[in-house]
This record gives C-alpha cells, structure tokens and sequence, in this order.
C-alpha cells in the first residue's frame, strides 16, 4: 500500500534536512518527485536520485510567492500531468523573545510557515482534484500543543494544525486527505545551534532527538494510500515529549 509507483510528490523545503529525507524516501516508493526549496542544493539531490534510478526534479519556490507555485504546478503538468502528494515540509524559526522581535520578524516567519502552507494548498488542491484526489502532509512541531521557546515559530506551527483540520473538511470531497506531522526534535541545520537542544533531550522519555527517517515514515504512510481513511489529524512523533 505505500507502493508510490504512478504518483507525482511535491515536497517544499526538500534540499536539505528532514524534507531531503522526506523527498528520498518518496522517491525511492516509486513517485516522482519536485524537489522544491530557496536553495539551490535541491539541484545535486535530484541530480543524485535520477543517477540512482529515481524520478526527480529540482524547482527553486520560494513558498511565499504564488507565482513560484503556479510554476512548480505547470512544471508538474508538463512533467507528469498530475499531482497526488503535496509536503508542506519549508519552514524557518526566529528565536526571539516576544519583547525583542519586531513585527516584520513575527510576519516573516508567520509568512513562510503558515502563509505558505496555506498558498500551497490552496494552488495544489485543484490539480490533485482532477485526478480524483490525493494526500497532502504538513509539517508542524511538537511546539504546537503547548507554549514554547520561540513565540512566532510556536503561533505558526499551532496555524498549521488548524489550517489542517479546516483544509480536511473542505476538500474531502474532492479525494483530498490533509493531515499534520508534529515532531519533537530532529538535529537538522534548523536547530543545530539551539540552546535548548540538551534540555529537550533531557525532557523526552526517550532521551534521544529523533531521526529525519522517523519523521519521513511516518510522510510515507500519511501520503500513501495505507492511511486511506485518516483524515484531519495531527500526529507528535516525539519519544514521548508530549505524552
Ligand atoms: P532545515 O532548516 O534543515 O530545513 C528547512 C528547509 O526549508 C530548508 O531547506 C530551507 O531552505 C527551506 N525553506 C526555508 N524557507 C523557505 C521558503 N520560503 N521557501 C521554500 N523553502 C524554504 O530544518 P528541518 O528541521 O529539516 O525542518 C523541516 C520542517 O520540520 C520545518 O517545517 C520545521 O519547522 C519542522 N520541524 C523541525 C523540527 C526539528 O527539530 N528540526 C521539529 C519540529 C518541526
């Protein structure tokens, strides 16, 4: 059932970290994948999967410009004329304070977490639609079901969870199945210098940071037609943090 062979996968954010794992795995279960991101490393990724005998391709989107989207979409179109699987995987984080982030810093991040998710969806949807649905997965954090370090990065992830929950009841009849990741923490470039790394460790039963792999199964299930009946859900993959 996570058979991906005859689909089409757009992941955002996918040159590095967690959406490269992502994008690999889906990939390597047979999509084709658009590997989308502000940096150009996304370029040696596809580059490296079609050596391996993957189908994939690099865009440079920007998730904040609708016009970069409605590309990546042609883009598709050409390519394989449909669109099964959309990872809402880009985001950014700020680590300010609230006393100490101006209003431009708290929209920036607001912009490409959730704004961008949203223009995603909203762009995607239709062309999922006309070849009778699909799967779309949004990456949220464990930061949305509790207060956390970081104000903007927390409000976005928690914007995620209800633009998944609201995006599942409307397109549901279309097909389209919407549902959000909630990790706790991966060590990717995002975080790597993070202050709070140990004392996260330090708070998960599991006394580990998680895998970018762990993070990419759980993708892989929630895009693919073994979860055909989960829809509007969120799912912390944390060791334990949340519980
Ligand atoms: P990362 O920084 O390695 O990856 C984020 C990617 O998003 C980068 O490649 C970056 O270039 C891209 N990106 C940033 N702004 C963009 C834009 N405007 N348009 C397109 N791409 C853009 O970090 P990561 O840990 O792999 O993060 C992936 C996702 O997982 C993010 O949404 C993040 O918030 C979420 N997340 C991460 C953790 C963690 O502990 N690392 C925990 C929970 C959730």
């Amino acid at each position: 059932l996570t058979d991906l062979t005859g689909k089409t996968a757009l992941v955002t954010g996918a040159a590095r970290g967690q959406g490269a794992v992502e994008a690999e795995l889906l990939a390597t279960a047979g999509a084709s994948v658009l590997i989308c991101d502000v940096l150009d490393e996304g370029e040696a990724l596809a580059a490296r999967l079609t050596a391996e005998g993957c189908d994939a391709k690099f865009l440079k989107l920007d998730v904040t410009s609708e016009a970069a989207w409605l590309e990546a979409l042609a883009l598709i179109r050409d390519w394989t004329g449909r669109l099964d699987i959309l990872v809402n995987n880009a985001g950014i984080i700020n680590r300010k304070t609230i006393a100490d982030m101006s209003v431009g810093e708290w929209k920036k991040v607001l912009e490409v977490n959730a704004t961008g998710a949203f223009i995603g969806i909203k762009l995607a949807a239709p062309m999922m639609a006309e070849t009778g649905g699909g799967s779309i997965v949004n990456i949220s954090s464990n930061s949305a079901f509790s207060g956390h370090y970081d104000p903007a990065y927390t409000a976005s992830k928690w914007a995620i969870r209800g633009l998944t929950r609201t995006a599942a009841m409307e397109f549901a009849d279309q097909g389209i199945r919407v549902n959000a990741i909630c990790p706790g923490l991966i060590v990717t470039d995002l975080n790597r210098n993070s202050p709070h790394l140990g004392p996260m460790i330090g708070m998960t039963p599991m006394a580990r940071a998680g895998e970018a792999d762990e993070v990419a199964q759980l993708v892989l299930f929630l895009a693919s037609d073994a979860s055909g009946f989960i829809t509007g859900e969120d799912f912390v993959i944390d060791g334990g943090f949340t519980a």
